[in-house]
């Protein structure tokens, strides 16, 4: 039987902080070289990537070690990862290449930003939207995503920010990136745990943690921790070799407490989880309400 520890409290013991978008360090030597597949033609780098997908609200941080094929495979992912966010990324109005547009096929509306602010536009009345001068209620479902790709989109961000030294191990974690559509299927596989939490305000500017296990904890030796938009996750990166020797049968996994935590109360401990794993198209129910005055 397989157990999953998460830990709220050991945290700052286990892992220590490796990479931060906001203080990235770029090797001017490997400029134009894809860290992914190994490309160095120069012709081969005509698009521009970026570490955090653009859609987050990243504009600044471009990337000179994605060629133009990895950029492209690895919009997949983030395509994804927007479908994935569902109506909360309208609502935080982050403005990527161009304004996500959400579409709700089951409640008949649609949502999008505009310069005023969000349009609903909805075909047939459902009772998913509520609007009143004191609360906002909506009641929504995601367009269908890969659960596996929005792994991939989180992965491919840890695998950007990490310090060059630490990809040796990382040999599968790149060919299982690489591979849109890879055979590795163990059902609920606890490296898949996906940790996400809701929080009140929408970040506008992306970030990204990366960090490194400092001790002998029986936990994966990094993780990532992403906040955008109205979600913080937390995340373990898989297939190192480094971690083969671990007993996934009882994984530890330590939870950030900028992730689980509220960040007015620090007391209050609350997450949801999901494993990542299946490449069947999935979708969420997703709720968001709030008081307007
Ligand atoms: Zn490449």
């Amino acid at each position: 039987m397989t157990e999953v520890i998460y830990e709220v409290d050991t945290f700052d013991k286990v892992y220590k902080l490796i990479s931060n978008s906001l203080d990235i360090q770029l090797d001017k030597y490997d400029f134009q070289l894809c860290r992914f597949c190994g490309e160095k033609n120069p012709n081969k780098f005509k698009s521009v990537a970026h570490i955090i997908p653009e859609l987050t609200g990243n504009k600044e941080l471009k990337y000179f070690n994605e060629c133009d094929n990895c950029n492209n495979k690895f919009s997949k992912y983030e395509n994804d990862l927007q479908l994935f966010g569902g109506i909360k990324n309208i609502l935080a109005g982050i403005k990527g290449k161009k304004y996500p547009k959400h579409k709700d096929y089951k409640h008949y509306f649609q949502a999008y930003n505009s310069k005023g602010g969000v349009i609903f536009k909805s075909l047939k009345e459902t009772g998913a939207l509520n609007f009143s001068d004191e609360k906002i209620s909506i009641k929504s479902e995601t367009q269908k995503f890969k659960p596996r790709y929005i792994q991939k989109a989180f992965v491919k961000i840890a695998l950007s920010l990490l310090p060059k030294n630490e990809l040796k191990k990382l040999t599968k974690t790149i060919e299982w990136l690489n591979n849109p559509n890879d055979d590795f299927t163990p059902s609920n596989h606890p490296i898949f745990l996906l940790i996400e939490r809701e929080n009140n305000i929408p970040l506008r500017k992306p970030l990204a943690l990366v960090y490194k296990r400092i001790n002998d904890s029986n936990s994966p030796e990094f993780t990532l921790v992403f906040h955008y938009s109205f979600f913080s996750y937390q995340l373990f990166i898989p297939f190192n070799e480094n971690d083969e020797n671990l007993d996934y049968s009882k994984l530890i996994l330590p939870l950030n407490p900028g992730v689980i935590t509220d960040n007015k109360n620090f007391k209050e401990v609350a997450f949801n989880h999901y494993y990542m794993t299946t490449l069947k198209k999935s979708r969420l129910t997703d709720y968001f309400d709030r008081l307007t005055k």
